[in-house]
């Protein structure tokens, strides 16, 4: 009889701490204020900015983590192609700090497999239970058609790391390239007034061409044009305007510039040996 009493009282505390939690939360959720529309509901959901930073939706009853130290704003009411959740886009703060789109759904539920480096699981040091603000921002996805994933908007193969180098959409004027696993960081012309990337890649290391609009003021090109297309590794003028912040050398393994193809592969090796070859580059066609 002793330990029932024990066992009821330990029940009845833990029932009143989950009263207690729902109507702290359902405060917090009333004081959040609306950012983004459900996909499920198409409603807006509110955003909680006290730590762990969440969404919750009030009609489906759901929360979404999201990243935590850096401000999250909606990301031009773009959505995701898989679940239609409306897109938001975080910075992390500084000259520095990087931006990114990202899903509340897919971060929260990373659609596909293989995906085993979540952002913001390294600091908790364990990967198979990331923790609260962890998950797959747009940077990590392999989806083939979304304009966000790292598919439309993976450059090149990081020079430090596994990863690849990701273009910062919001970026401008200070342009800029940052690795999707490591603080390696490249710097676009700086003042441009749109970096893009492209369908194309380039024939000789495979990574994607990326087009600049320069500023007609500053534009290094002749006659005052401003577009030039080009791959940042190959092309002469682009390899000469970027800049390596974090990370060693930032070029083509081998011969690069006027040496092109005459290094050590020779001009018949064609694609496939010397390339710097990223394997999250080639879920082209997945
Ligand atoms: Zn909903
Ligand atoms: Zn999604
Ligand atoms: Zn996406
Ligand atoms: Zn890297
Ligand atoms: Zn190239």
């Amino acid at each position: 009889r002793y330990y029932f009493i024990i066992l009821s009282l330990w029940l009845f505390q833990i029932g009143n701490m989950d009263v207690l939690f729902e109507a702290q939360f359902s405060q917090l959720a009333d004081s959040g204020r609306p950012l983004s529309r459900c996909g499920k509901c198409l409603r807006y959901m509110k955003y909680i900015s006290t730590r762990p930073p969440r969404l919750y939706c009030n009609t489906c009853e759901e929360v979404y983590h999201l990243p935590q130290n850096g401000t999250i704003k909606l990301y031009k009411e773009l959505t995701c192609p898989l679940d239609s959740f409306e897109l938001l886009i975080f910075s992390m703060p500084g000259p520095e700090g990087k931006s990114f789109p990202l899903c509340p759904y897919c971060y929260n539920s990373p659609p596909f497999e293989g995906i085993d480096t979540l952002f913001g699981a390294g600091r908790m040091g364990n990967s198979n239970n990331p923790g609260k603000g962890a998950g797959m921002p747009c940077f990590l996805c392999p989806h083939p058609t979304c304009r966000h994933s790292l598919i439309t908007q993976g450059v090149c193969a990081c020079p430090e790391c596994n990863g690849t180098l990701v273009l910062d959409p919001i970026s401008a004027p200070n342009w800029k390239l940052f690795c999707n696993m490591c603080n390696c960081l490249v710097l676009l012309p700086q003042g441009a007034h749109r970096v893009s990337t492209t369908p194309d890649r380039c024939p000789d290391c495979d990574s994607m061409i990326i087009e600049v609009d320069f500023n007609k003021k500053a534009t290094p090109l002749e006659d005052g044009a401003t577009l030039h297309k080009g791959c940042i590794l190959c092309d002469e003028l682009l390899h000469s305007l970027v800049v390596v912040k974090h990370g060693k050398s930032f070029s083509r393994r081998g011969a690069r510039g006027r040496g092109r193809g005459m290094g050590r592969s020779g001009r018949g090796a064609g694609r496939g040996s010397s390339k710097m070859v990223d394997p999250k580059m080639s879920f082209r066609g997945f």
